[in-house]
């Protein structure tokens, strides 16, 4: 992964909050999900493993 610095803002690294895949910026796949106050992402498989928490807003603690 490499960074560049004119793009810092608008692609910022991102990491999978429950299997740490990095990804730069937000790929349209992920989910963001906001979870007391910090936003956390998750990548595509993740995702689709536990969406219904993620939908039902459940803290990813209880995973
Ligand atoms: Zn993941």
């Amino acid at each position: 992964m490499q960074l560049n610095p004119e793009a810092t803002e608008t692609a910022e690294p991102i990491t999978c909050a429950r299997c740490g895949t990095t990804a730069d910026g937000a790929p349209p796949t992920w989910i963001c999900s906001v979870e007391n106050g910090s936003r956390r992402y998750f990548c595509d498989d993740c995702a689709r493993a536990n969406i219904r928490a993620i939908e039902s807003r459940l803290d990813s603690s209880w995973w």
